[in-house]
């Protein structure tokens, strides 16, 4: 057998065939020699008779002439002559009264074949001759009698019968020889050869091998069976690449964020684990949790695609300034983290998260305008905060959204107190719900004077939250807590309607020419009752459009610029005021806002703060000014504390001005006192009814 191209197990087909292939002939040589033995018994046996009858013939003619003389002692030589033949085993020439006249015989022959030829030819075979009297003898009548030995003849039998056997399985095996080679060289062989070939195939790239076609099996069924097994392998090799690919793929999409390619939370969270489980005693880490400040306003105000860009820009920022051994990846939306090592005391990680933020603050350059983007943080400290992963990435993202509430672009780390003041926020939102029944809310009043002419020109409310506990409760904090749970709506309806009482009641005092400035939430904006709401409120205390004034935060517009657009045009177009308020804090440009009918814009007290010593504030300020006189539209300067604040105002044109300088917002009876002190009010006391 060919070893060296099959393992001892593929060659059994070989020795299979071999053993089949001898079996079969071998039988069949035995059965085809039986059958020859067994017709040569009985030509023996024809033999054996027709020898019998010869001697009988020979003898007949002196038999009866020594039986017609009764000459005994021709008849014991005619016996002794028969005695010649060694197979002959007694002879007898007998009367007819069965009186003897010869006789002669001798043991029975020994040959070791006996038991076998007596079995077949019976050991003794008798042959008779009667010899009648005739006209030469007529008293001459008896017979011949011979005993035959079968074993002489049986002898050569058997000793023919071996030679019939064994080259009839000397021919058989012959057969089954030739037979054999020729299955192994048409079959066994080149199978050999192909499974030889099929197990040096590489199970990853079954196609890039091709099995070879047997010479001579060309054009054969084996031939057709490598040629098919080729193809099977080709396609096998092409679906197992494709699937591969399409693993590889499957799993960089669930390890790796498809827009940034940074690692998601999933990978995050399993890194986090693997280094928790590899931390010894002294070993510390930081989580820091990093996310946009207002990413959903930026969404809004650029396009999807240009948003998507800021983060992938921003992801590339982040990793350029992280080292080896700080693991960076992207849990949401807006937010990523980052797996600090080796973090010997906590201000490392205070410093990174500082350096991170910074790099956020960098302007972009989108559609030709330049862009600035803020982040937040919150940082946990492996062991110390906790020595999980969930823990330790949900302690980061809490830290981050105290921070968030708090004040925008800085980091917070985590402390045991967060869990306690989150705790707190949920117990102060159920307060917060039941505040305007239990008549914790107020509102107070701020007046809006003109830079020009020092004239009172209007006068802004302000909500107040005087909490059992808790005592005063900064709207900052609260509004947008009413935001969520849609408190704000019976609040905000509660503010418009106190806020048109209070006015109609100045204007029964006789205080006439005061402009109400009520603030609008972004979820008031949207909703569909508002424009109703204020119609009904015109008409109900009977003031011209111009009694009235709504501000809108920038940011809050752009929650849904669609139905802000549609809400505000509404309005608008009932004659009413609508101002923009804190410009500059979001995102948006002033060209972007011209899409909104928007009469004033409101200078955040943020760039007001320093003035006129502060140089970035101040060209902020001219720059507002002058991009909202070209629209027309008035500028009104918040936050204004101070003689220098409003004569450097005045100077770059601004139009307005409100802040402490003016008036701190009071209630309505100390806002009226406080403007009674300073003269200002423009009663008609002829037109008061009260
Ligand atoms: P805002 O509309 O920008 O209001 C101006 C804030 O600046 C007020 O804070 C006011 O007290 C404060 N302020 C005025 N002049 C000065 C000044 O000279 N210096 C300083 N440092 N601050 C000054 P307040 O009352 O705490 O309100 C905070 C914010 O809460 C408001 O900002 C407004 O966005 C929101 N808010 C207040 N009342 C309402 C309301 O009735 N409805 C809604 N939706 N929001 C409200
Ligand atoms: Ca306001
Ligand atoms: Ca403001």
């Amino acid at each position: 057998m060919d070893t060296k191209e099959g393992t001892p197990g593929q060659s059994q087909l070989s020795h299979q065939l071999l053993k089949v292939v001898l079996l079969c002939a071998c039988l069949l040589g035995v059965l085809l020699s039986l059958v020859q033995v067994f017709i040569e018994a009985r030509q023996t046996s024809i033999a054996i008779d027709k020898r019998g009858q010869e001697i009988l013939a020979m003898i007949h003619e002196p038999a009866h002439k020594a039986l017609s003389r009764f000459d005994n002692k021709m008849a014991q030589e005619i016996l002794n002559g028969v005695m010649e033949v060694s197979s002959v085993r007694a002879a007898a020439i007998r009367l007819e009264d069965q009186s003897l006249l010869a006789r002669t015989e001798r043991p029975l022959s020994h040959s070791r074949y006996r038991l076998l030829t007596d079995a077949i030819f019976t050991p003794i075979r008798t042959f008779r001759h009667s010899m009648s009297a005739d006209s030469h003898a007529p008293s001459a009548s008896g017979e011949v009698i011979l005993h035959f030995d079968t074993a002489y003849e049986g002898k050569s039998f058997v000793q023919r019968s071996v030679t019939i056997v064994l080259v009839g399985l000397v021919r058989a095996i012959t057969m089954a020889l030739v037979l054999f080679f020729i299955y192994s060289t048409l079959l066994t062989k080149p199978l050999n050869r192909l499974i030889f070939h099929l197990t040096g195939i590489n199970p990853e790239h079954p196609g890039k091998a091709q099995l070879p076609i047997p010479k001579g099996h060309e054009k054969n069924e084996l031939g057709l069976w490598v040629a098919t097994a080729n193809k099977l392998l080709h396609s096998i090799d092409k679906h197992y690449s494709l699937r591969q690919k399409a693993e590889e793929r499957i799993m960089r999409l669930s390890q790796y964020d498809y827009l940034t390619r940074l690692p998601n939370r999933r990978s995050l969270q399993k890194h986090l684990n693997r280094l928790i489980k590899k931390a010894n005693s002294n070993d510390s880490m930081a989580v820091i949790c990093l996310g946009l400040d207002d990413f959903k306003s930026l969404n809004i105000q650029l396009n999807f695609n240009a948003a998507e860009h800021v983060l992938v820009k921003l992801s590339d920022r982040l990793r350029n300034h992280v080292n080896n051994s700080t693991y960076l990846g992207r849990l949401g939306e807006d937010q990523f983290a980052i797996i600090l090592t080796n973090v010997g005391q906590p201000y490392e990680a205070a410093e990174l998260t500082q350096s991170l933020l910074q790099e956020f603050e960098k302007p972009f350059v989108i559609n030709d305008e330049f862009l600035t983007v803020t982040a937040t943080a919150g940082i946990t400290l492996f062991p110390n905060d906790g020595d999980n992963v969930d823990k330790l990435l949900q302690q980061a993202e809490f830290a981050m959204i105290m921070a968030k509430s708090r004040n925008r672009n800085r980091y917070q780390f985590y402390i045991a107190t967060i869990d306690s003041d989150i705790r707190q926020r949920k117990r102060l939102e159920m307060d917060l719900h039941q505040a305007l029944e239990k008549q914790e809310l107020s509102l107070v009043y701020q007046p809006q004077f003109s830079c020009e002419n020092g004239e009172l020109v209007g006068v802004e409310t302000l909500i107040r939250w005087h909490h059992p506990d808790r005592g005063l409760i900064s709207p900052d904090l609260f509004i947008p807590m009413a935001e969520q749970s849609m408190d704000i709506i019976p609040i905000g309806n509660w503010v418009l309607e106190t806020a048109c009482q209070q006015l109609k009641q100045w204007q029964n005092s006789g205080y006439h020419g005061l402009r109400m400035a009520i603030n609008l939430s972004a979820v008031q904006l949207q909703d569909p009752d508002i424009v109703d709401r204020v119609i009904y409120l015109l008409n109900k205390y009977q003031f011209s459009p111009d009694a009235l004034e709504l501000e809108v935060t920038e940011t809050f517009i752009m929650e849904d610029v669609e139905i802000a657009k549609l809400q505000l045009n509404q309005l608008k177009s009932l004659g009413i005021t609508l101002t923009l308020d804190d410009f500059g804090t979001g995102y948006s440009s002033l060209g972007y806002l011209k899409q909104f009918p928007f009469d004033k814009v409101k200078i955040d007290k943020s760039f007001i703060e320093g003035l006129p010593e502060h140089k970035e504030n101040d060209a902020i300020v001219d720059a507002i000014i002058q991009i909202g006189k070209s629209f027309g539209m008035v500028v009104l300067a918040e936050g204004v504390e101070t003689l220098e604040q409003e004569l450097c105002l005045k100077e770059k044109g601004c139009q307005e001005g409100q802040g402490y300088y003016y008036g701190k917002p009071l209630p309505a009876d100390a806002f009226i006192e406080h403007l009674t002190n300073l003269d200002v009010l423009p009663r008609i006391p002829g037109r008061a009814n009260g």
